[in-house]
């Protein structure tokens, strides 16, 4: 099996969300498989800046968006673990300070051109590799465009006939929409211009483009698969998609069990295991400091919160239910950046309650892990959740997430209440206030009966969220659509 995959960010080398998660580690798992699996990204500027050194791949390319000829540079390396990563290399595009915008003003005003170039350059990484993938894996808009091209201008290249197209979505919230008058710079037949192919209500739809034309379309998580079919969380596509979904599939993303496992963390000042949990109290009592709470801290709930601060992310309930949490006695510390009205408001909940509450407002891995570790429970409140990661990270530390049941969030947390014997989390099946606080209560009064507790956190860590289980049913929809494509 050879799967190529066309990504715009990948970890460790560029990221800005889960996207580069599942693009660093689920190559890792495949490769562990015996998979021939080669990655294809932008060469950024913060991969320029890293220091390791990079082959030439070929002698470059010409590609053509509208009427203007782009040349283009091909670049190469291997992952420790022998998978070759291709760089495209056109500074004029990628050479910049973020991935896709600034955050004062916004996403970059070429975006369309940066990435229909870096989709019509996937052919050119083949031709320079000598190597024709039987999978194409795409992903997000940046890539959807790849779809259309396969399905018209290369269709007729003997040396693709063999391969298939795999599209997953990661968030379809961002959907790479152009006017349409940067039609003509795709090169596609004018053919494609309709509500069947690219054309959006007017527009050019580059996450459409990858729904449409691709041969199997995957999200990341069964939930999210089916919720991304109805108007309330289709952002417009939930037609597009109910027409595709035999070919549509949900795989929960995996979570790098190396990084995130409370035996081994480096990060924090004791390890524990499910049956040693005492250093999970030190975790406790370094959190406490590190978030400048009280010395009694300890004594009390300590409840955790990290996350982009995005509307998302469900920071509207947190700020209603606030000052009724605050009576319970309990502590609560929130690590996040993002959107400033979330930020003001939490400021603001942090001055009325000071000594109860604190915000961490910026991005800190080693605070990330401490939270986890140390905090009793963990909220995470999304409206919407494709699949999530920090539930997960929690599951594995013990530390009892409290959810909305949407999403990920509801296929990686089995309920307590309905499920008593084989619960680890608590879920909240309505989007308000009300609900999210009656499950904080839940969970603060099993928190007060030891033996219960423990029970739910030792079920929690053995859950197994490893790349190797969703890795295996990528497998499965690679070997589906190319069997479909030899019929
Ligand atoms: P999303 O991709 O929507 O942002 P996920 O839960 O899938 O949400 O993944 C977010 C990742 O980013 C997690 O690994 C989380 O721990 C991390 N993260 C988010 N905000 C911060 C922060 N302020 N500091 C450290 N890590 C953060």
């Amino acid at each position: 099996m050879q799967i190529l995959f066309c990504t715009s960010e990948a970890s460790p080398f560029a990221k800005t969300g889960g996207l580069a998660d599942v693009a660093g580690s689920l190559p890792e798992a495949l490769h562990e498989m015996g998979c021939d699996v080669r990655i294809f990204m932008p060469l950024y500027r913060c991969v320029r800046e890293m220091s390791f050194a990079l082959e030439p791949l070929g002698k470059g390319a010409t590609i053509a968006i509208g009427a203007h000829d782009y040349h283009v540079n091909l670049w190469q390396r291997r992952t420790p673990s022998g998978i070759p990563v291709y760089f495209l290399e056109k500074d004029e595009f990628y050479d910049r300070s973020f991935l896709y915008g600034t955050p004062v003003r916004g996403d970059y005003e070429d975006n369309a051109e940066r990435f229909i170039a870096f989709s019509l350059s996937v052919r050119h990484v083949c031709e320079a590799a000598g190597w024709f993938p039987s999978i194409f894996h795409l992903h997000d808009w940046q890539t959807g465009l790849v779809a259309p091209h396969f399905k018209t201008n290369w269709r007729y290249d003997p040396r693709f006939a063999r391969s298939a197209t795999v599209f997953t979505i990661h968030n379809i919230a961002y959907q790479g929409v152009f006017p349409a008058g940067f039609f003509p710079l795709l090169n596609l037949p004018p053919s494609e211009w309709s509500f069947q192919g690219i054309e959006y209500w007017g527009q050019c739809n580059f996450l459409k483009a990858g729904i449409t034309y691709s041969d199997f379309i995957t999200t990341v998580s069964p939930r999210y698969a089916r919720e991304i079919t109805t108007g309330d969380f289709g952002f417009g596509l939930e037609g597009v998609l109910k027409e595709r979904a035999k070919s549509l599939s949900g795989i929960l993303n995996g979570i790098d069990t190396k990084l995130w496992d409370p035996r081994t963390d480096r990060y924090l000042p004791s390890n524990y295991g499910s049956y040693e949990l005492s250093g999970k109290k030190t975790c406790k009592a370094a959190l406490c400091k590190l978030a400048g709470f009280a010395r009694d801290c300890r004594e009390f709930p300590l409840i955790g919160m990290i996350g982009r601060l995005a509307a998302q992310k469900g920071f509207d309930l947190l700020e209603k239910i606030v000052p009724e949490l605050m009576k319970l006695e309990v502590n609560l510390v929130i690590l996040g950046t993002g959107d400033a009205w979330i930020e003001e408001s939490l400021r603001a909940m942090q001055s009325r309650f000071a000594d109860r509450l604190k915000l961490a407002d910026r991005y800190d891995e080693q605070m990330a892990h401490l939270i986890e570790a140390g905090a009793d429970i963990f909220l995470m409140p999304s409206r919407y959740e494709p699949c999530g990661l920090n539930q997960m990270y929690s599951l594995r530390y013990g530390t009892i997430p409290v959810v909305h049941a949407t999403g990920g969030l509801d296929d990686s947390v089995i309920d307590v209440l309905r499920h008593p014997d084989s619960g680890t989390g608590f879920k909240f099946y309505e989007y308000t206030p009300r609900s999210f606080l009656e499950k904080i209560k839940s969970a603060l009064k099993l928190f007060g009966d030891r033996a219960k507790w423990e029970e739910i956190q030792r079920r929690a860590m053995a859950r197994d969220f490893s790349w190797a289980m969703s890795a295996k049913q990528y497998l499965g929809v690679y070997d589906k659509v190319i069997a479909q494509r030899r019929l």
